[in-house]
């Protein structure tokens, strides 16, 4: 599932090929529940546009346009966003066995799972929204419009402060892991790089949120961007191993210290990293080095 920092990979990448340029055409897929915005208010409120910029919140990719309305596209599960003819193969992030090659993109050819088609007034490459499994997102706001789904969402991940995540843990007896995961506290951290963050911050997962001094709050407000931009910076030289089989995630995966390491040696301690659940998902941590 692609998380933060595949979702601002498929920014960088994919915004020279929409912003500046001007909408001609909008075909989509048949009216389902990939459209918070059905497909005829789609075509009416996005053919004539310009758009002005690709901005990312947490997972969502917000395309402004030039009447002010925003396009805003969730990637789901499965989602690619692409441009079949300017795509070089490395341009972009996939992260499921369903999802396309880079060679098979530079082929593209709308399918069945293309739900959002863009052409454009200068005749150049189309822009592609294709899910195979369907919870991608595709919401069309009005100049001045909000929507539920981005109103609740927190300060983005790679802007979160020390000061902000104190104050969030305030009083909270729930688990420091929890709290980085809570998309009203920080929006964009995923469960690798929540794991990733406490190890780098020395901080056990399972720490009640409210007992985490000032300057532990510090400590871990530095590392979750930390991680994530690390992610970043390697998930563009990483897209070309996205295709192997076993679906392997690109380069960060080799810098995992302890995700999907539980029984390994910590490189830092050389104590067994643990593995447990907390609020239900899969987390690792070494017992000597978080504390
Ligand atoms: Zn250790």
């Amino acid at each position: 599932m692609p998380e933060l920092p595949e979702v601002e990979v498929t920014r960088q990448r994919i915004g020279p090929l929409l912003v500046g340029r001007r909408i001609r055409s909008v075909a989509t897929t048949r009216p389902s529940y990939v459209f918070l915005t059905r497909p005829s208010a789609l075509r009416r409120g996005l053919v004539g546009r310009t758009v002005r910029g690709l901005a990312r919140r947490g997972k969502y990719l917000v395309a402004r346009l030039d009447d002010g309305a925003r396009l805003v596209i969730h990637l789901g599960m499965t989602g690619q966003l692409f441009s079949a003819e300017a795509t070089s193969p490395r341009l972009l992030s996939a992260l499921a066995r369903s999802a396309l090659t880079p060679e098979a993109q530079r082929r593209f050819r709308p399918d069945a799972h293309t739900h959002l088609r863009l052409g454009f007034e200068d005749g150049g490459p189309e822009v592609f929204l294709r899910d195979v499994r369907k919870f991608g997102k595709v919401l069309l706001l009005p100049s001045g419009g909000s929507h539920p789904r981005l109103d609740r969402l927190g300060v983005d991940a790679l802007e979160l402060s020390g000061q902000a995540l104190f104050a969030a843990s305030r009083g909270r007896r729930v688990a420091t892991k929890a709290l980085l995961l809570d998309q009203a506290v920080a929006t964009g951290i995923g469960n690798i790089y929540a794991d990733e963050a406490l190890f780098r911050a020395g901080v056990r997962p399972t720490r009640p949120a409210g007992s985490l001094t000032r300057r532990e709050c510090m400590t871990l407000a530095e590392s979750v961007p930390a991680v994530l931009h690390r992610s970043i910076e390697t998930g563009g030289s990483s897209i070309r191993d996205y295709v192997a089989p076993d679906g392997a995630d690109g380069a960060f995966q080799d810098e995992r210290r302890v995700y999907a390491r539980a029984g390994a040696e910590c490189y830092v301690c050389g104590a067994r990293i643990r593995r447990l659940l907390v609020a239900q998902r899969g987390t690792h941590f070494c017992p000597t080095c978080q504390r």
